[in-house]
């Protein structure tokens, strides 16, 4: 039997230019999921992707990585003829045991010989005399997909779910505050499935912490970048001294709250030159004393870029649960030194007044921190083929923006 997988995305709030879009840029997230693997060929059918020519196990683990794929179907592909379809359909269901099946056959090419009715009656007869199993049209036990295109018909009975949502790179770009906790990766998947394309800021607390939080944001970077088959891109960026001056500054109880609004600062003017339209973060409300509705606020005020929150009403068990999903729980756990408790009272603030935090700012030469914090940026550029690193963030950012970022 020759396998092949077929996968489906949901059509139905799916129209016009939209469409094209989601198709196009589904198309391009798989074949870089898949650019990795020898021989492979994709192919597009009204509504649907066939893909074969690598072990079905690996082509159904890729596929399913892939946000935009509703549904993945371990399939056989035959002759588009009536004997072949009921030979191959005994087949399939021939090691199964008082088990009772419904056919669902789709004839996408209307010239196909038989009528969609006609393929469920021939089918389920031969399976019915052949194998001695019960036909049950609203409750079986099995069902049997049958699609027939002009150039081939697909069975199936497994439906395997994928990752839903929307493909990477359909609703714009971002760039998201990716720490070294539960949430931010998180964050990140929840605005990725909605189609948006982001890159990552890591802030570390070199250099007065060794560089264990970076390869912990780099690992949740890489383990984000399977949802969309490569390209990712995550910015490190070296704190320890800006907070230093920041303390040394005045800021005490405010010092955590000073770090944030100088991360989103820094995120704001380095996402604007990377094309990006907004901020991700991990906040959820409420679940610390920074993450308080006047502290959000007052972080919020310093960005020059919207600030979206996918997780603001998600209790952190919910976070957990998704984070062990989308596999990044395994990465959070590992201990690492949080640049943000550097330098930080054990008396946070929980309603930031914004005109003191703005004191604190005055004392600072904010505008030359920022830029020598983004030259000195180190770019790190994620794929499934290519892992390099390049440093010097301004030369990365202006080739960047120089070629049109997609
Ligand atoms: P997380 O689990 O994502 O670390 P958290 O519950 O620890 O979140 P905070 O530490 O208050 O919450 O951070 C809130 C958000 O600020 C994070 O979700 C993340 O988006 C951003 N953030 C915090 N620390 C860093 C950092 N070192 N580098 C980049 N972003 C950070
Ligand atoms: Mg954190």
């Amino acid at each position: 039997m020759q396998w092949c997988v077929l996968l489906k995305y949901g059509e139905l709030a799916l129209k016009g230019r939209n469409r094209w879009r989601f198709e196009e840029t589904l198309l391009r997230n798989l074949t870089n999921t898949l650019a990795d693997l020898d021989g492979v060929r994709i192919r597009r059918r009204h509504g649907v992707l066939l893909v074969q020519g690598a072990p079905l196990p690996t082509l159904l683990e890729r596929a399913q990585l892939v946000l935009g794929v509703a549904l993945v179907n371990p399939a056989v592909l035959v002759k588009p003829d009536m004997a072949a379809i009921e030979k191959t359909a005994v087949e399939l269901l021939r090691d199964k045991r008082d088990v009772t099946f419904a056919v669902r056959p789709r004839r996408r090419w209307k010239g196909f010989e038989a009528r969609s009715q006609e393929i469920a009656i021939r089918v389920g007869d031969r399976i019915r005399t052949e194998l001695g199993l019960k036909v049950d049209l609203t409750h079986p036990d099995v069902e049997l997909g049958i699609e027939v295109d002009r150039y081939e018909a697909l069975l199936y009975t497994e439906k395997l779910p994928g990752q839903g949502g929307l493909p990477v790179g359909v609703n714009g770009r971002a760039i998201t505050l990716l720490s070294g906790g539960f949430d931010s990766p998180v964050a990140a998947y929840r605005a990725m499935r909605r189609g948006l394309s982001t890159d990552f800021i890591h802030f570390s607390g070199m250099p007065f912490t060794g560089p264990q939080s970076v390869y912990k944001a780099y690992a949740l970077a890489s383990q984000l970048d399977r949802f969309r088959g490569g390209g990712s891109r995550l910015w490190v960026i070296s704190f320890g001294n800006a907070q230093r001056s920041l303390a040394t500054a005045g800021a005490g109880k405010l010092q955590v709250l000073a770090q944030r609004r100088l991360m989103v600062r820094v995120a704001s003017r380095l996402g604007a030159r990377i094309g990006a339209q907004a901020v991700v973060t991990g906040d959820s409300l409420g679940q610390v004393s920074s993450q308080t509705l006047p502290n959000l606020v007052a972080v919020e005020a310093a960005a020059e870029l919207p600030v979206l929150r996918p997780l603001l009403g998600w209790d952190k068990t919910e976070i957990v649960a998704e984070a062990e999903r989308i596999g990044t729980a395994e990465i959070s756990k590992l201990p690492d030194e949080d640049c943000c408790t550097l330098f930080a009272s054990p008396l946070a603030e929980t309603r930031a007044d914004v005109a003191e935090l703005e004191k604190i700012e005055s004392r600072l030469e904010l505008d030359p921190l920022i830029d020598d914090l983004i030259a000195a940026a180190k770019l790190h550029e994620l794929g499934t083929q290519r892992d390099r690193t390049v440093s010097g963030a301004t030369s990365g950012a202006a080739s960047d923006t120089a070629s049109g970022a997609a």
